[in-house]
């Protein structure tokens, strides 16, 4: 079995994968798989979005789609509209699913869109046309530039072969997801630290980031602008230390995570003398 396994860090957000899914399949009918893709819909999606603030801003970007999930509650809602094939991609049947808008609100990712022209529920088919035609792989994937999206063996899907661990989209709606990340984004901490006496940056301050559940711990240096980013963070409240040879030690406790927090200027003070 084969999947497509996304890797975030990757996307360039160049939007190749959503224009190529359009190509595809606007105005195209391809039957038995699917009808002509509604308009406004995204059966590809590079999702971006801002985290953290000021000059301490990110964008997070994730390209999602249509997870072709094990346990796909998609499937209990098509009331045999929806099946899943041998290759384990899971396929509305344009003929039997008509009218049927359960399809659509049963899927936890939102990766379902109802044509309204066609009375349809619709969605990725990972391009189940094309490789029954002998195609290698699905055209979003073929249209990635950046190897973000990869279709890879299920079998190579393993620790040894994996260059980072690897990942499901949401795996807490227990749905099993077929389709794979590496480096989905995570919270991250940032700020700068400076010593308001000599009035200057510090750099290579040791700030550390300890989950107050877990105490999982997280380490930087500051750089030479006195900036510090704490990434791929678990989301959580933390304790944030600053040490620094010949200056007071600091703690900030209970900084939330969760909205990867710029906690702006952490002031220093010298060692009495
Ligand atoms: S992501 Fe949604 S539409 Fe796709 S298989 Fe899972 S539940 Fe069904
Ligand atoms: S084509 Fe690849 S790099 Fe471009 S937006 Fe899609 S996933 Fe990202």
């Amino acid at each position: 079995m084969k999947t497509i396994l996304v890797d975030p860090d990757r996307c360039m957000q160049c939007c190749l994968c959503q224009q190529a899914c359009k190509d595809e399949h606007c105005d195209n009918d391809w039957s038995p798989i699917a009808k002509p893709q509604g308009k406004s819909q995204f059966w590809v999606k590079c999702n971006e979005t801002e985290v953290g603030s000021g000059t301490r801003m990110k964008l997070h970007r994730v390209t999602v789609m249509c997870q072709h999930c094990s346990n796909a509650p998609c499937i209990a809602a098509g009331e045999g509209a929806v099946y899943r094939r041998e290759d384990g991609y899971v396929i509305i049947d344009p003929e039997k699913a008509v009218g049927n808008r359960a399809i659509a609100e049963a899927c936890p990712y939102g990766a379902v869109y109802y044509n309204e022209e066609l009375d349809l529920p619709q969605k990725c088919t990972m391009c189940a046309h094309l490789l029954d035609m002998g195609w290698k792989q699905p055209r979003c994937v073929t249209a990635c530039p950046a190897d973000a999206l990869t279709y890879v063996d299920t079998d190579e899907l393993t620790v040894d072969n994996m260059y980072a661990p690897l990942e499901r989209l949401h795996p807490e709606y227990g749905t099993d997801p077929q389709v794979a990340y590496v480096n989905l984004p995570k919270p991250f901490i940032a700020g700068a630290v400076y010593d308001p006496k000599a009035d200057k940056c510090l750099a290579n301050v040791l700030v550390t980031a300890t989950h107050m559940v877990t105490g999982k711990a997280s380490s930087a240096y500051s750089d030479t602008l006195g900036e510090f980013r704490l990434v791929k963070l678990d989301p959580g409240f933390y304790t944030v230390s600053f040490f620094k040879d010949g200056y007071c030690y600091k703690e900030l406790s209970k900084i939330d995570a969760r909205v990867s927090p710029n906690i702006e200027d952490v002031v220093l003070y010298p060692l009495p003398s």
